[in-house]
């Protein structure tokens, strides 16, 4: 369970309250802020704070006195221009605070995002739960045979039985030798900063991650992806419809003209424009290495 009925109280009551302010707030934040929304079998994602809607990217870019709005229209269309052309610094007075729970497998490739400020539960000071992520039969799967770096077909059968036992008795026994080594009763008891590295690296932490705008949405563009990891894209997957609430014209921009877009080389621009011209380019004749050429096929065909 992500969080205990005590968590979801905190939460539902930080909920209750409420002030008037001055300040920019996006409706669809607001029905956002303090929730958790699950991830994975233990994990979660919840904003604690923001700060900016898609005003604020457009009153940035005008610096503008006021709001910086003209008309609706007006707004989306300048947040277009602004993503379209790599015009980031306006997206950079969008922030987010978010609490994240995730394993530390998972939180190993997260941290590598290094524009963002982190703050980490404390395993010297804090004693871990014993909480293991244990991958879901459709996710437990064998490794690619075409993609050192993937997953393939699902493991069956007695395998995938055999490993999904292995997982959670490994890591009850390292907790088990975890807890018992930290026990003060009738010992000295080992620190926690010690302990600790007993743990796998399917047990859960947590972070608080400070990003602004731009930055989250290299995070998205890179971890939403098809290529990254099952396990962290599900984290990216949820921002994404966090983000998509909070600023929906930047989210729909970023859709456009990163998630959904591709990069063409100099050489994949002219096998078009010869494909065009009615040339059969082959891999031999593009200029392109065989890697690039099957990237090429994939998307243009
Ligand atoms: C599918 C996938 C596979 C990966 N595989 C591996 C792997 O096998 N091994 C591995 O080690 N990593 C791997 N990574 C991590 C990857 O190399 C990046 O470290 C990670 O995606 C963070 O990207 P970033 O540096 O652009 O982000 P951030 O750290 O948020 O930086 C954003 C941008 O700021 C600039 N920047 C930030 N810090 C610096 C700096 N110190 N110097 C110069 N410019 C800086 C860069 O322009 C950077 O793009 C993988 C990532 C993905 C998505």
């Amino acid at each position: 369970m992500p969080l205990s009925p005590e968590q979801h109280q905190e939460i539902e009551a930080q909920r209750g309250q409420s002030a008037t302010t001055l300040r920019a707030v996006s409706p669809g934040m607001e029905a956002h802020l303090y929730k958790a929304h699950q991830v994975l079998d233990h994990g979660f994602v919840r904003v604690v704070d923001y700060m900016g809607d898609d005003s604020a990217i457009v009153q940035a870019a005008r610096v503008s006195y006021g709001r910086g709005t003209k008309s609706v229209s007006n707004d989306e269309g300048l947040i277009r221009y602004l993503m379209r052309h790599w015009h980031s610094t306006p997206f950079e007075m969008c922030e987010v605070k978010l609490h994240v729970k995730l394993p530390v497998f998972v939180a190993r490739q997260w941290i590598r995002h290094r524009t963002a400020n982190v703050n980490e539960y404390s395993g010297r000071y804090s004693i871990l739960d014993r909480e293991f992520y244990i991958p879901s039969a459709e996710h437990l799967a064998a490794q690619s045979v075409v993609n050192n770096q993937g997953r393939g077909e699902a493991l069956s059968g007695e395998e995938a039985a055999r490993v999904l036992a292995w997982l959670k008795d490994d890591a009850g026994r390292a907790y088990d030798h975890y807890e018992a080594m930290i026990s003060q009763e009738g010992q000295q008891g080992l620190a926690r900063e010690l302990a600790r590295m007993n743990l796998p690296a399917n047990i859960y932490t947590q972070w608080y991650w400070k990003v602004d705008l731009h930055n989250l949405l290299h995070f998205l563009r890179l971890r939403a992806d098809a290529h990254a990891q099952y396990e962290i894209r599900v984290y990216a997957d949820a921002l994404c419809e966090i983000v998509k609430d909070w600023v929906p014209f930047a989210y729909k921009a970023f859709e456009d003209y990163r998630l959904g877009a591709v990069s063409m080389s100099t050489q994949a621009v002219d096998v078009i424009k010869r494909r065009l011209a009615g040339e059969a380019v082959t891999q031999e004749t593009s200029g392109m290495s065989k890697g690039e050429w099957r990237e090429f096929v994939a998307i243009w065909g």
